[in-house]
């Protein structure tokens, strides 16, 4: 994310500029903004009322309070003395934002806007301050130096200052509030092949995420996307405990000379059972893995490594000070950052989340991939025993992709190279799905009817991409639902999907960008190709270590999917690979694939 836009709110006591403020963090919020707030205060606030615990902690000396709860976390950092920070540095603590909306600062440079009521009979700051770019007032001041707004018309005071400070200068204009650009899939005009590596930067460039967000219990959050960052709600661990079984003393109280032997007091400290006393000096106390450290005691020796005999213990020597004892949020403090927006929760997200105390999570809803298959000559697997029908291979291959990636398959059906079924089917596809994903009908000839009704209905942008297989791939919005075009051929579909529909359904869902990650390894076969077009293999990776591509490359094989366990990437230029020759090879699971 680049760095956040800043923008003050000014003016006199009662002029109105909390509730501004207020009203202004609401609209930004609203439209889809991440807002993050600064406020200048002379007096006592809330938080430093005295007699409170953190009131108590902090006069007791300690440099920060964190206070934490299960919906939000308040730092307060003594600076006893120490020079206030500039905003610079008060913003580089606030976890990345799109705009940053600053009360009060009145003598800092940033752009303001002064909240002003004729009420409070001030003269306005913007009269003789230059950084005040406009006034939001409930009369009219006199002034001609800045733009007056009405103090009640928000979205106007919004406006003008997402305009002055450049935020969000195109509003997207789709019947769909999804983000997307009306022509977002557009490509320069009079390219003819567009390289891979071209086409993926254009759908990274132009894609943003369309689904909505809810709140998920974290343990049923498997697979979803973060919708915002998530700060540890509390430490991990949360008190010092022991790494071992063994037996704990203060270290600095060990008798001199070797061996060394301590009393045992009497009682134990437990995983969930705690010692409550003070371990006396020179004593030790049996402890137990993940028991919190008892008072008195800083320090761990493993069982293995004692001898205890009348309720005394010897180790032959001193261990180092500290060693075994796990100090209270050495691995997450609370208030960190556990894990960042945008990210997909695999199962070890789910523990630390869970070890964190954040019960739940602000994720993406599901995006919904809508999946409909074209062309006459399809026919339901089994369902006839005619010859020129062919089974619909890629309809239930596209659902089962998008279930693997975590995302909600909507079966859109299939129909006849009808350019009126067609759009039925397109409208159902708008509605019940967030994307939808086409097969057959994408390339231009007579019967390919997805290319020629998304080119009646204006939106179709026909990529010619250099990749082999695949070629086509007809890329468009149905009323403002992303649409994309696949080849027919399962082997086609399946790449194209692969390349280029992995990683932008991932942002669509809110997510990163993904790239698969490839492997050199030495080729198990040979292979001359032509400049132009970059080319996926189906391969394997033999016994020898080595890549096998599959015997044929014929596109109608689909054995040789299924053969597979990944794609050997040849790049655009000419390129002749001998039998050892390093290769690029993509293992399926790159591509989420299991
Ligand atoms: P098209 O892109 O419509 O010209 O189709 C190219 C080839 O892919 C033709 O041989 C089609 O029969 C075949 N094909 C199209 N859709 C599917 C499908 N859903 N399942 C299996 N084969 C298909
Ligand atoms: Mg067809």
């Amino acid at each position: 994310m680049t760095d956040p836009k800043i923008y003050g709110v000014v003016g006199w006591k009662n002029s109105g500029k909390t509730g501004l403020m207020e009203r202004l963090v609401a609209e930004f919020t609203a439209r889809g903004l991440t807002v993050s707030t600064l406020k200048h205060t002379h007096h006592q606030v809330d938080l430093e009322v005295p007699g409170t615990d953190t009131h108590r902690h902090r006069t007791a000396g300690a440099q920060e309070v964190v206070l934490a709860s299960t919906s939000r976390i308040a730092q307060l950092h003594e600076l006893r003395g120490e020079p206030e920070p500039g905003i610079a540095t008060l913003i580089s603590r606030l976890h990345p934002c799109d705009l940053v909306l600053i009360e009060g600062f009145k003598s800092a440079p940033h752009p303001k806007v002064e909240a002003s009521r004729a009420e409070t009979g001030q003269p306005l700051f913007a009269n003789n301050d230059a950084t005040v770019r406009a006034v939001a007032a409930n009369h009219t001041p006199k002034n001609g130096a800045v733009p007056v707004i009405d103090l009640d018309d928000t979205k106007a005071i919004a406006d003008f200052i997402a305009l002055d400070v450049g935020l969000m200068p195109d509003v997207p204009e789709t019947p769909k509030a999804n983000g997307l650009k009306n022509d977002c899939f557009a490509l320069p005009p009079g390219v003819h092949w567009t390289p891979v590596e071209e086409a993926l930067a254009t759908l990274r460039d132009r894609l943003a995420p369309v689904t909505d967000v809810e709140t998920v219990p974290t343990d049923a959050a498997n697979g979803r996307i973060l919708a915002r960052d998530h700060m540890a709600v509390r430490s991990n661990p949360p008190g010092a405990n022991s790494a071992v079984d063994g037996y704990a003393f203060a270290h600095a109280t060990l008798p001199s000379g070797t061996p060394i032997s301590v009393p045992l007091v009497d009682g134990r400290a437990a995983a969930g059972g705690p010692f409550h006393g003070t371990v006396p000096a020179g004593h030790a106390i049996r402890i137990l893995t993940g028991a919190l450290i008892p008072d008195g005691v800083d320090t761990v020796v493993m069982q293995e490594d004692v001898q205890i005999a009348d309720g005394i213990l010897t180790i032959p020597a001193a261990p180092k000070p500290g060693s075994n004892a796990r100090a209270a949020g050495e691995d997450v403090a609370a208030g960190a950052l556990a894990l960042a927006h945008g990210h997909k929760l695999r199962a070890p997200d789910i523990a630390l989340l869970s070890a964190l105390g954040v019960a739940e999570v602000e994720a993406h809803t599901r995006l919904r991939v809508g999946v409909l298959s074209t062309g006459d000559e399809l026919a339901a697997p089994g369902s006839t025993l005619d010859v020129a029908r062919t089974y619909d291979a890629n309809r239930p291959m596209l659902l089962s992709l998008a279930e693997t990636w975590g995302y909600e398959p909507v079966n859109l059906g299939h129909v006849a190279d009808d350019r009126a079924a067609l759009a039925v089917a397109f409208d159902d596809g708008a509605t019940r799905a967030d994307v939808i994903l086409t097969s057959g009908g994408a390339s231009a000839g007579d019967e390919d009817h997805v290319s020629a009704l998304l080119r009646d209905s204006g939106s179709l942008h026909h990529w010619r991409i250099a990749i082999k297989p695949g070629r086509p791939l007809a890329l468009a919005q149905w009323n403002g639902t992303p649409v994309f075009g696949l080849p027919g051929n399962p082997v086609a579909a399946l790449v194209t999907t692969l390349i280029f529909a992995r990683p932008a359904f991932s942002v669509l869902a809110g997510g990163e960008w993904l790239e698969p990650l490839g492997l050199q390894l030495p080729a198990g076969f040979s292979k001359k190709k032509k400049a132009g077009r970059r080319e996926y293999l189906r391969a394997r990776i033999g016994a020898d270590g080595r890549v096998q591509a599959f015997k044929s490359e014929g596109s109608g094989r689909i054995s040789g999917l299924a053969w597979a366990t990944g794609l050997v990437e040849m790049s655009d230029e000419a390129q002749e690979i001998c039998e050892g020759d390093p290769v690029r090879f993509l293992p399926y699971t790159s591509f989420g694939l299991v």
